[in-house]
């Protein structure tokens, strides 16, 4: 059976390829681990093995978890990437270190005004709808530059860039497509002025479709882990 150390073997080992093949730094290209459905023990062994990026999809299974392992919070890194609503911001603002999925200004204003002071402004990425009807998370393009404005403006925040869950696609060059969008829709807020630098995108089954697209965090859930028990669906909380 596969240990968690040769699983983040692979998966590095995938990054590095990816890298290589897209011509890309490998410092460019993050593993960000994500432990929804994990025990904290997971995390503990992750951390034990040179991963300090954690990924969580649930906003109070992400607090016992963090309650759990608050004797390394100096050296862990959570990321929020599941829906977040409204009765949830102020937790959120004060636990976490990143927001991948915001999608409505209501919620980043939120973040912002509840956002700690003595802490750094929460690092945000807005996430952007890459399958239309399919899915219910995620701004639209044709929204994206207002929100991205709006978001950019907020004192606690400090927006880096977008993230994407698109529909699984079985081969490369689909799986491509939608990680292109994304990465077009950055290029385009850059274009407008905006100081981003991060494209949230790829996961277990497309992470080399995602960073030769320019995917600067991989989130990777199966793949670092193990299999999940089939709990919940993506977009549903
Ligand atoms: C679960 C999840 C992942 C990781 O998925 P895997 O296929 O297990 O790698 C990445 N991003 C989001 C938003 C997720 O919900």
């Amino acid at each position: 059976m596969a240990t968690l150390e040769h699983r983040l073997r692979d998966v590095h080992a995938r990054i590095d390829s990816a890298c290589i093949q897209a011509g890309r730094p490998r410092s460019a290209v993050q593993l960000l681990c994500v432990s929804k459905t994990q025990p904290a023990d997971a995390v503990r062994a992750a951390l034990a093995a040179g991963e300090h990026h954690f990924g969580e999809n649930y906003v109070q299974e992400a607090l016992d978890k963090m309650a759990a392992l608050a004797d390394l919070r100096a050296n862990l890194v959570w990321h929020l990437i599941g829906p977040l609503q409204s009765n949830k911001t102020r937790v959120v603002a004060e636990q976490f270190d990143w927001v991948h999925s915001v999608d409505r200004l209501k919620i980043a204003e939120r973040l912002s005004a509840q956002r700690p002071s003595h802490l750094p402004p929460l690092q945000v990425c807005l996430q952007l709808n890459v399958s239309g009807e399919a899915s219910k998370s995620g701004v639209a393009l044709a929204e994206l530059p207002e929100l991205a404005r709006a978001v950019a403006a907020l004192p606690g925040l400090r927006l880096r860039g977008l993230m994407s869950i698109p529909e699984p696609a079985a081969d490369l060059e689909s799986q491509r497509r939608p990680h292109h969008v994304l990465a077009q829709a950055l290029s385009d807020l850059r274009d407008g002025g905006l100081a981003l630098d991060t494209l949230s995108m790829g996961m277990s089954a497309d992470l080399e479709a995602a960073v030769l697209e320019g995917s600067s965090w991989v989130r990777i859930g199966s793949a670092v882990f193990g299999a999940r028990p089939a709990k919940q669906t993506m977009d549903a909380q």
